[in-house]
């Protein structure tokens, strides 16, 4: 099977890979084309998933394929933007055609999931790669960056726990086995994480910074603090954990996988507190510490006393 059979057969014919929306010309020529409603500014990032580093070799692919979309989608809820679609850049040792289909039916069901079309990509031959760019799109202006934080205003998280993708790197690497009742929920969060693209949406004109947890909390609210010029203080005792979690990893281990631990692709934002009550009717939100004069990022306990910190987050190098 050559290239174009194979980009044709896998890629093209997906259910994702139509025309529609922003979207005037998808796979098939030298470039794709996108048409921005007037008055919005497109929203583009880039994220490069190379086996052995950011995912097991070997693993199911069509896990592979969805955890893929959602980690680049997760940088457009960040922004606050709503999804238009991704190229796929995809370097393969070997074609193999089983493979290839379950990849691509996981990418497909994220991109369900998501409103975002397959617009185009490259394919080669390589050790396995998959880089995935993605484009959004959102109001003049109002996109959520990191910076503009304000002292007084309160640091969230959107959704459940934190930790348990982190949490099931053993489980995921094959090096620890749980029961199902434990081992379940924690791999669905590493291979199924759920990009927060309507909160982002929502947090629009409301959150003064935003931005999401792949790195780690305490790594990435370094990064929104230091870009909006503040200091984040969080009281460990509302960090959420999840009961399997606990079980699995222990009360400190859970604590050090979601403060430290990387791969919750959740947002987290800050928040004047006068827009938390209408927020909360309509989203789980927790609320996590508050936006303090000053920098950096520190942990207290329950009686407001500093504790030490655990390691950051991931870095490659
Ligand atoms: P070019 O030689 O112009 O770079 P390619 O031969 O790489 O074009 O790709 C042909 C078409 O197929 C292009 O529209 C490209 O975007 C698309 N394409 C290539 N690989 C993939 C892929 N893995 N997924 C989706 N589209 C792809
Ligand atoms: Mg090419």
């Amino acid at each position: 099977m050559g290239e174009f059979e194979l980009i044709r057969r896998y890629f093209a014919t997906v259910s994702c890979a139509g025309t529609g929306g922003e979207v005037a010309l998808g796979i098939g020529d030298d470039c794709a084309l996108l048409a921005v409603p007037p008055g919005e500014q497109l929203a583009v990032s880039t994220d490069t998933l190379v086996a052995g580093v950011h995912f097991p070799d070997p693993c199911d692919p069509m896990l592979l394929g969805q955890r893929a979309l959602a980690v680049s989608a997760s940088d457009l809820a960040a922004m606050g933007a709503t999804p238009i679609g991704f190229t796929l850049a995809l370097t393969l040792p070997r074609a193999e055609p089983d493979w290839i289909e379950a990849l691509a039916r996981g990418l497909d069901a994220m991109a369900g999931r998501c409103g975002m079309r397959l617009i185009g990509g490259d394919t080669t031959r390589g050790p396995l790669t998959l880089t995935l760019t993605v484009f959004g799109r959102v109001p003049a202006g109002q996109a959520l960056t990191r910076r503009g934080a304000r002292p007084g205003d309160l640091l969230c998280v959107g959704g459940g726990s934190l930790g348990d993708a982190a949490g099931a790197l053993p489980l995921v690497l094959g090096e620890r086995e749980a029961p199902a009742e434990l081992a379940e929920p924690l791999l669905a969060q590493y291979w199924r994480p759920c990009p927060q693209l309507a909160l982002g949406q929502a947090l629009r004109g409301r959150a003064s910074a935003a931005l999401d947890i792949s790195d780690g909390l305490l790594a990435d609210c370094g990064h929104l603090a230091a870009a909006s010029g503040v200091a984040l203080r969080i009281e460990q005792a509302r960090v959420p954990c999840s009961p399997a979690l606990r079980a699995f990893a222990g009360e400190a281990g859970a604590l050090v996988c979601a403060l430290s631990g990387g791969d919750d692709y959740r947002l987290a934002f800050t928040l004047p507190p006068a827009e938390l009550e209408a927020l909360q009717a309509r989203w789980p939100i927790a609320v996590i510490g508050q936006v303090e004069p000053g920098a950096g990022v520190y942990l207290v306990d329950a009686a407001g006393v500093r504790v030490e910190m655990p390691e950051r987050g991931f870095t490659h190098f």
